[in-house]
């Protein structure tokens, strides 16, 4: 059912028989076509039921061919036990603890479709560890380009999974410019190798989408009012938009649409900047710095997609201080037993703001959505409450501290501290 590729700028369309990048006119991100009308032919929401609970029970949206799986997708949609009619879907359930098993499903599903053998990822820590545990899965290499200060469970988890590991001393935009110089190689064409950065190959949006097939399945196919995505790189938002574009084309929807809310860290907040000015399109955030390590992309490559869609939903754009992230943190896990990772806790962040502003009523829909498990930044979360400890600061998270033993003594049996 997938037709063609087309570029989200000037409309051109590219064979998607063949692992394609860009747009070779204008380097436009490109989307994978469906012949949508066939589909609504033969397939229908009703068709889901007793459908395995993964990400490809959509697969009659999703490009046919056989997927590399480890059981992504289809994570609860958790009521909050705080705000009636919101909702938090935790995508920290999904395997490799974040969001990133999804678009890597699928984009390695499709590059071994196409014979690729080497994988090159610039990234900000979750999703090379996606692509490190679907590339072993489906026996492809991966080749790894992060920061050097990621999250050590980051780190961890590609040396496990076998990937080839190169620690960069900057952000994720150095981390690409080193992808970028790989493929001036001779070995780049000749040895099978592809780079999967976001939004540079068409189908990590295709298994992100499902998000947004979830989001109205799981809502009994009625739309939220509102939906707040911690946004780094953008796909999560890019993917749900066009699942819903998609959706209303096969009926199972209305025109309803959700306002789409970014929320980014106020230590790296270029969508919100670009929002905040009216601009259409991002500039490059200087001296990027958060402890929310997935929302330091100093500038998305789909900046104008992720702008557009704010634009056309009614949404908005929203920054969070990294004291305040960590204090929401702390909340969620006290509050609703979800350990969330620092990305995701800011939802809440920009809930309460966007409550306290009217932007929301109380009797709105809204779903949160925690891109990660807290389990992948315990070094990052350990190292702000020893900070917080020595520091006399008084902000939320850190008078929460203040009263604490030594975190170590906690739980002494189980030593050996
Ligand atoms: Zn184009």
């Amino acid at each position: 059912m997938l037709t063609h590729l087309e570029c989200t700028r000037c409309g051109d369309r590219y064979p998607a028989d063949r692992p394609q990048s860009v747009c070779p006119n204008d380097a436009g991100v490109l989307y994978a076509r469906y012949d949508l009308d066939k589909i609504k032919r033969s397939f229908s929401p009703a068709r889901l039921a007793g459908r395995a609970p993964t990400m490809w029970r959509y697969d009659a949206v999703l490009p046919e061919a056989d997927p590399v799986t480890l059981g992504e997708g289809f994570t609860p949609m958790l009521p909050s036990r705080e705000y009636p009619n919101v909702f938090i879907k935790d995508e920290g359930l999904n395997p490799t603890g974040s969001f990133k098993a999804r678009g890597l499903s699928a984009c390695v599903t499709m590059a071994r479709r196409f014979g690729l053998k080497k994988l090159a990822i610039p990234s900000a820590g979750n999703a090379a560890g996606a692509l490190a545990a679907y590339a072993a899965a489906a026996a492809l290499e991966a080749h790894i380009f992060m920061p050097k200060d990621v999250p050590s469970a980051n780190r961890i988890e590609c040396d496990y999974y076998g990937a080839q590991v190169t620690l960069v001393d900057g952000l994720i935009s150095d981390c690409a410019r080193k992808v970028a110089e790989l493929k001036d190689s001779e070995s780049w064409k000749k040895d099978g190798w592809f780079d999967v950065s976001t939004t540079k190959e068409p189908y990590r949006v295709e298994g992100k989408k499902t998000m947004g097939y979830e989001v109205a399945e799981q809502l009994g196919w009625t739309m939220p009012q509102g939906i707040i995505y911690p946004t780094g790189g953008g796909v999560g938002l890019l993917g749900m938009w066009k699942a819903f574009e998609e959706m209303q084309v096969l009926g199972w929807i209305g025109r309803e649409r959700p306002k789409m809310i970014t929320v980014q860290s106020s230590g790296c907040a270029p969508i919100v900047k670009a929002w905040d000015e009216g601009k259409s399109a991002a500039d490059m955030w200087a001296n990027a710095a958060t402890l929310a390590a997935g929302l330091r992309v100093p500038k998305p490559y789909a900046d104008y997609l992720i702008l557009d869609i704010l634009k056309k939903s009614k949404g908005t754009a929203v920054a969070a201080t990294d004291e305040e992230i960590l204090e929401a943190t702390r909340h969620w896990a006290k509050v609703e037993g979800i350990f969330a990772a620092p990305e995701g806790a800011a939802c809440l962040v920009a809930y309460r703001k966007l409550r306290a502003s009217g932007f929301f009523k109380p009797e709105d829909t809204v779903v949160l959505f925690n891109t990660g498990s807290g389990l992948k930044y315990l070094d990052v979360l350990d190292t702000r409450v020893d900070s917080a400890r020595v520091g006399a600061g008084d902000s939320p998270a850190q008078s929460a501290q203040s009263d604490k033993p030594t975190a170590r003594q906690i739980g002494g049996i189980i030593g050996p501290y």
